[in-house]
């Protein structure tokens, strides 16, 4: 068990300025430029990160595409790279606190929630996949006797990741993991507000013993570094998390460069179903809030709209205000809060802004609404709860990646799964009934890629996860995630 002090003894130890990771080497941008890193706990300087420019992407696309060629990762025995893979996992677990402290210094995540999900959850994703490496066979086609039909695995060759700031070692791992593990190359461009434990997982993958070029680092500015991997022609493979306006740019990109396979992963607007039958209400007015509440809504699965029945929506809705107010907001590296802050200034704005508009197209804010704690000099808002809104209203279309959950009552199951899937967006859902056969009609008209039944997040590597619709396509996590990392190669014998 973390205890607090070990925690404060990290909270102010300097960062030095970062680095570039590129064919092994860490080193400065070319043009020596830097980027400052700023707190969202209190405003202030934490360090630099290189700003990466297009010849530093091209280098270290370069980097990956060598090292893939000469077959140095891919090449060796797969009990080897296992061997790497579970040391890499040693290591970060060896690091964690370091990890999980750096990484809500600089993204905002309450610390409770980061070691699990950020730290946590990485080193339990590299060491799935590293433990699948020596079990994944081919396969033997079902063909006549004459003839004989081999399948191969192989990997696919660069792949670019573009990794967002909300959980940037969690998904960062569901990326990396798979996709080393199958033999390929990485270049990782992590986000510019959330860097730097992706920058120190990066270097102990190196200290594990995985050969230089095989994972290359760039930090910088999604419209230089990300637009650079996009448009390569030497990238083969891209896995994406983040917003729908990027995702589009990368299909475009791909398009307009060497038509390379483009993996997205683009939130959603996942509805929470609360019917009249569930059997514990408050339970589900807590665990509702912590849904949309925890990571101060910046997680891509929140439960954001709440589709409450009719029957009991007065009453459900002050039992959730009652949870959301009892929510610790504040400073994230204190192991009692509950909310720790927005990443950025900016995101900060768009969810107040949400609210603003929410309101003014018929939506009553019904609980919290405000910035809070700016004497801190970081970025926080309270848990938000706005009822009263309609299908067609902005909050409940576009998704707010903030604390704030818009509450729309139904009349009955039809009415639910109408409104459920009344999105462009199809990521994440929830559904609360003590009736089965209810629960299993929602799992199959919910047209989203996960559907949670009595609870709200909280799933394991072990089950795939990815959206439908405008949320995306292909699947993190599961050995399903070994498909974007994979190409099939037929071998066709005459005997
Ligand atoms: P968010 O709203 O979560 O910041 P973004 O899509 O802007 O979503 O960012 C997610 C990741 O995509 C970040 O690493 C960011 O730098 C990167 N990114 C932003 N713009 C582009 C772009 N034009 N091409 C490629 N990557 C980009």
């Amino acid at each position: 068990m973390t205890d607090q002090s070990q925690i404060d003894a990290l909270r102010d130890k300097p960062i030095p300025p970062q680095n570039l990771l590129i064919d092994g080497e860490l080193c400065q941008s070319a043009s020596g430029a830097t980027d400052d890193v700023i707190s969202p706990l209190n405003g202030a300087l934490l360090t630099t990160t290189p700003a990466g420019t297009k010849e530093d992407t091209e280098r270290a696309i370069h980097a990956a595409r060598r090292a893939f060629d000469d077959k140095r990762w891919r090449g060796m025995p797969p009990a080897a790279r296992k061997k790497i893979m579970l040391r890499w996992a040693g290591l970060l677990e060896a690091n964690m606190l370091d990890l999980a402290v750096l990484g809500v210094r600089n993204n905002g995540t309450e610390i409770g929630m980061a070691l699990k999900a950020e730290p946590g959850s990485a080193i339990a994703t590299i060491r799935f996949y590293a433990e699948a490496i020596d079990k994944i066979y081919g396969e033997i086609a079902p063909t006549a006797g004459d003839v004989m039909g081999l399948i191969h695995k192989e990997a696919v060759g660069v792949v670019a990741a573009i990794i967002p700031w909300n959980f940037p070692l969690m998904i960062g791992a569901w990326k990396l993991g798979p996709a080393l593990a199958a033999g390929n190359s990485v270049v990782l461009k992590p986000s510019e507000t959330a860097s730097l434990s992706l920058i120190r997982m990066a270097e102990l993958a190196l200290e594990a013993g995985l050969p230089p070029g095989v994972l290359n680092v760039v930090t910088g500015e999604g419209k230089i570094v990300g637009e650079t991997l996009s448009h390569s022609m030497d990238v083969d493979v891209i896995v994406f998390t983040g917003s729908g306006a990027t995702g589009r740019r990368l299909l475009q990109a791909s398009a307009a460069s060497n038509m390379k396979r483009c993996y997205l992963e683009l939130g959603g607007k996942s509805a929470n179903v609360v019917f009249a039958d569930t059997k514990d209400l408050s339970e589900a007015a807590a665990v509702s809030a912590a849904g949309i509440f925890r990571n101060s809504g910046q997680v891509c699965v929140a439960g954001s709209r709440l589709l409450v029945e009719r029957s009991i929506h007065n009453d459900f809705v002050a039992e959730l205000a009652k949870a959301a107010a009892a929510i610790r907001v504040g400073d994230p590296l204190d192991l009692t809060t509950q909310a720790g802050a927005v990443n950025n200034p900016t995101q900060l704005a768009q969810n107040l802004a949400f609210v603003e508009t929410a309101q003014a197209e018929g939506g009553t804010l019904y609980h919290g609404g405000n910035q809070i704690l700016q004497d801190t000099g970081g970025y926080f808002m309270e848990p938000t709860i706005i009822t009263d809104v309609a299908e067609d209203h902005t909050v409940a279309q576009k998704e707010v990646f903030g604390p704030v959950l818009a509450v729309t009552p139904f009349e009955d199951e039809g009415g639910a799964i109408r409104l459920a899937n009344s999105t462009d967006y199809g990521l994440a859902g929830g559904v609360w009934t003590s009736d089965l056969s209810r629960a299993h009609r929602m799992v199959r008209e919910m047209r989203t890629g996960v559907v949670h039944v009595n609870t709200y997040g909280g799933p394991d590597v072990t089950v795939p996860m990815g959206g439908v619709k405008q949320s995306g396509n292909g699947h993190d996590k599961s050995l399903h995630a070994f498909e974007k990392y994979f190409d099939l190669k037929t071998a066709w014998f005459k005997l």
